[in-house]
């Protein structure tokens, strides 16, 4: 079935239920001009697309920004629009290159008097290491929330146009500001440090364990819980404002019999830290452990974090990392241990200045 016509069948739909709300419309209207929010495509399955609308191949990033914003025209009653392209790659390939144009790019629109905020979409892989990275870099209390989709714009039922309506509601919302980077998917408004995807298929993939979420928005009514954990933004001591390399950190995952033979090998290929997802609360076997903290002595710096989905690593549980020279993730997944990791690293390889930056962000 061609694109358009799918699109055609499901916006309709869309349309009808965010009408049929008032409070969402009156939020945003009321008589006020409406805030600017400036929407910046990476790409992702929000932009993808496949050939029918009920088949499970498909290919990322093949809709852009400018139809990305025509398949939603409910979204321009909640702010002015307007959109930008700053990539279009499923988020399996995001770079450094993207992020710090990205990073950039976010600085001086929030920097603009004009701007109330930022939408950014994005594929769901790796939305969780963007939104870390960006709550650790960019200077505005102002709204930044990323949004993705588990259906590409093609497929019957496709959840982009709500997620993406939700998105923009939050980003035009001034209660939003000073929470941090946000995450909108599926109703839910989740922190940059607490989200985590769950399910490589389902449309409620993204959890905030132990933290909860930041809130809810239901057809652009929002209702906030918490504000964020942790320094973000204007209070983060990071900034990659004039940064063209990011260091190397690799994450090794532990498992059964673990030598230290992948743990020497990313240090071979250049990696200045390493992040570990071990096995229960941060642990690995001997070998790896030896193998760590020789590497750990010699100035690489290595945090245990966790292949457990939820769950904090606590600082010398089972392994001694006073002795070792570890850092313990506390409660930052792997992938997000390996963002911290690599700002720290710009700042300093000090065990205990790092471990103080996994306390405080
Ligand atoms: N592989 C896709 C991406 O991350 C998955 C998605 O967006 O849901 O770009």
């Amino acid at each position: 079935m061609p694109r358009r016509y799918v699109l055609s069948l499901i916006l309709p739909l869309v349309l009808c239920a965010a009408g049929g709300n008032g409070r969402a419309v009156a939020q945003a209207g009321a008589g006020k001009p409406l805030p600017n929010v400036v929407v910046l495509a990476t790409g992702g399955t929000i932009a993808g697309a496949a050939a029918t609308d009920v088949q499970a191949a498909y290919t990322s990033g093949q809709v852009g920004v400018e139809q990305l914003l025509a398949a939603v025209p409910q979204a321009k009653k909640l702010a002015n629009l307007r959109g930008e392209q700053i990539s279009n790659i499923g988020s399996q390939d995001m770079n450094d290159e993207v992020w710090l144009k990205l990073a950039t790019r976010v600085n001086q629109l929030l920097a603009m008097p004009d701007v109330a905020g930022v939408v950014i979409t994005h594929g769901t892989d790796t939305i969780e290491e963007t939104a870390y990275f960006l709550n650790l870099v960019v200077k505005s209390k102002k709204p930044v929330v990323l949004t993705a989709a588990m259906r590409p714009s093609t497929a019957l039922s496709a959840d982009g146009p709500l997620n993406f309506y939700n998105a923009v509601a939050v980003a035009a919302n001034k209660d939003a500001a000073g929470r941090g980077v946000l995450v909108v998917v599926n109703d839910w408004i989740h922190g940059a440090s607490s989200l985590t995807k769950t399910s490589t298929t389902a449309v409620q993939t993204f959890l905030s364990p132990i933290w909860g979420l930041i809130g809810t928005v239901a057809y652009g009514n929002i209702e906030f819980y918490r504000g964020p954990v942790g320094r973000n933004t204007v209070t983060s001591e990071f900034s990659v404002d004039k940064t063209t390399r990011l260091p190397r950190v690799d994450i090794i995952m532990a498992y059964e019999n673990m030598d230290g033979a992948l743990i020497d090998a990313a240090v071979a290929s250049g990696a200045k830290g390493l992040v570990i997802a071990g096995v229960g609360n941060g642990n690995m076997t001997e070998a790896a452990i030896k193998a760590l903290a020789a590497q750990a002595k010699k100035g690489i710096v290595c945090v245990r974090s966790t292949r457990v989905t939820t769950g904090r690593v606590g600082r010398g549980v089972e392994v001694d990392d006073d002795k070792n020279g570890f850092v313990a993730s506390l409660g930052l997944n792997p992938q997000k241990s390996r963002v911290l990791l690599r700002l720290a690293l710009m700042k300093t390889n000090d065990v205990k200045a790092i471990q103080r930056y996994f306390e405080e962000y």
